[in-house]
Order: structure tokens, then C-alpha cells, then sequence
């Protein structure tokens, strides 16, 4: 399988001029790359219109969308919307919409619902919740995809991404910590087990769960590592071109080890 690497760029650069800067060199470094790891790049909305013509081999995501279709809801966006610009790909679940936003369970699975529904890619992101307790994650995580998953079907659950993102090991949250390689790869195992029981063991190797907190140049090693790590979603560090790229190589090293 494909390894996977997923940039959140969150409210980050400040001018389209930057964020085109970073696609544009990515994108010529990926050509050597994509038959073994595919790099999907969330930017804020405003510059999917302006990086779309510039995004190559590099795939197209955004940090949200309303799980309305159209209509009055002041300041959303829909699914359609993004799709005019190639977009793919939406983080879903995250933290800090978890945490600063108000976003629920139930929101995320109505979005995720949305996303389904027009053929765009749901990245779930599991393990964010205010005071999440580190040695507790398995509950945390249980509970959180039973939720957002509610009343999905196989066909749905198997076009998800699922990300185990500890809300500890952002690099912005107060006295973060990364998980260690161990703890990645345990909870990725649990997200499987969890989808194996609703999809079955075969469907469920061939999903994509990927590890995300504080995952850069010095530790991505740590990560790769893991043969069922399938990639990172990597914020800070992949608004640094050089030091994202080292992120990417490192786990194209360990795909084309294992092929
Ligand atoms: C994130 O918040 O999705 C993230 C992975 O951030 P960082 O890599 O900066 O911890």
C-alpha cells in the first residue's frame, strides 16, 4: 500500500504567494516519488483557488466544509463548493475545532456523511478531546470513532482515512508531548481492530491510518518505522519546505523497503 502524507497547514501561510511557493517546489520533488507515497496538501480555503493550477503531483484537501448541502448558514462552505477546485481530500475531527470550535461527534459524522456523498475523501482524526488522558487513549479513540462512524456502511467506513492524533502530541498545544512509535503504532492497531469489526479483517488492511502530532525531520524514523503506520499528518513542519520532505522521504524509504 501507498504511504501517505497529509499536510494540515491550518491557518498558515499569510499570502498566497507562500503557499503557492511551497506546492509549486513540492510538487517538482514529488514526480520521483508518487509511485510509492502520495502527499495531500489541506490549505485554507482561500488558496484552493489559487493552488490548484499549481498543485502537479502533489493531491488537494481542505481543513473543513458544512455538512449542509447549500442554503443559508452564514460562513460555511460545501462540498460542491471545493470540488470546483480539485479538491479531495477534508480533515474532519480535529482538535482544535474539537477544542476551540465546539465541533461534536455528531457534527463530524454529518459531515463526514457530506463528504461521502460527493465523492470527497474524509480524513478522520481521532484522539483530540479537552483533557484527553494518555493512558486512556484507547477509550478516548473507541468512543470517538463509534460516534463519528455512527450508521455508516462498509462501503462508506472503507473510504475513510483515519489519522490517530493524539491531542497531546500537537506541537502547539501547552507542554505537548509526541507519542512515542510504540504508542503510535499500538493505537493505530486498536483504529484497525475497531474497523476490522465492522468491515471485516480483509477490507480493513487495505485502509489507510496514519499517526499525526509533532511529526518532523528529527523523529519521522520513529514513526516509519511501524509497518502499519501507512504515513503523518504533519502540521508545523510542513510549512518548512526542506524539513516536510525529509518527512515524505523517510516514509518513501520505508515503502519501497517493503515492497
Ligand atoms: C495537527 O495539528 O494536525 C498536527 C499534526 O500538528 P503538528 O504536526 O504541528 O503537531
Amino acid at each position: 500500500m501507498k504511504k501517505l502524507i497529509i499536510a494540515n497547514w491550518k491557518m498558515n501561510p499569510q499570502k498566497l504567494e507562500e503557499a503557492r511557493r511551497l506546492v509549486s517546489s513540492l510538487s517538482y520533488r514529488m514526480h520521483l516519488m508518487a509511485d510509492h507515497t502520495e502527499v495531500v496538501i489541506c490549505a485554507p480555503f482561500v488558496f484552493l483557488p489559487g493552488l490548484m493550477h499549481h498543485a502537479g503531483h502533489i493531491k488537494l484537501g481542505a481543513q473543513n466544509l458544512s455538512w449542509a448541502a447549500a442554503g443559508p448558514f452564514t460562513g460555511e462552505i460545501s462540498a460542491q463548493q471545493l470540488k470546483q477546485f480539485k479538491v479531495e481530500f477534508v480533515i474532519l475531527g480535529h482538535s482544535e475545532r474539537r477544542l476551540f470550535l465546539g465541533e461534536t461527534d455528531s457534527v463530524v459524522n454529518a459531515k463526514i456523511s457530506a463528504c461521502l456523498s460527493n465523492q470527497l475523501t474524509p480524513i478522520l482524526c481521532l484522539g483530540g478531546e479537552e483533557n484527553a488522558v494518555r493512558d486512556q487513549m484507547k477509550t478516548l479513540v473507541t468512543k470517538q470513532f463509534n460516534a463519528c462512524t455512527k450508521d455508516l456502511e462498509k462501503k462508506q467506513l472503507e473510504k475513510i482515512i483515519y489519522v490517530y492524533e493524539p491531542v497531546w502530541a500537537i506541537s502547539t498545544m501547552h507542554k505537548s508531548t509526541p507519542a512515542t512509535g510504540e504508542h503510535a503504532s499500538e493505537l493505530i492497531e486498536h483504529i484497525h481492530t475497531l474497523l476490522a469489526k465492522r468491515i471485516g479483517e480483509g477490507a480493513a488492511r487495505n485502509v489507510k491510518i496514519l499517526y499525526g502530532g509533532t511529526v518532523n525531520k528529527n523523529n519521522v524514523s520513529e514513526y516509519a518505522k511501524f509497518a502499519n503506520v501507512d504515513g503523518a499528518l504533519v502540521g508545523a513542519a510542513s510549512l518548512e519546505s526542506e524539513n516536510f520532505w525529509q518527512v515524505i522521504k523517510e516514509f518513501n524509504r520505508e515503502a519501497i523497503h517493503r515492497t
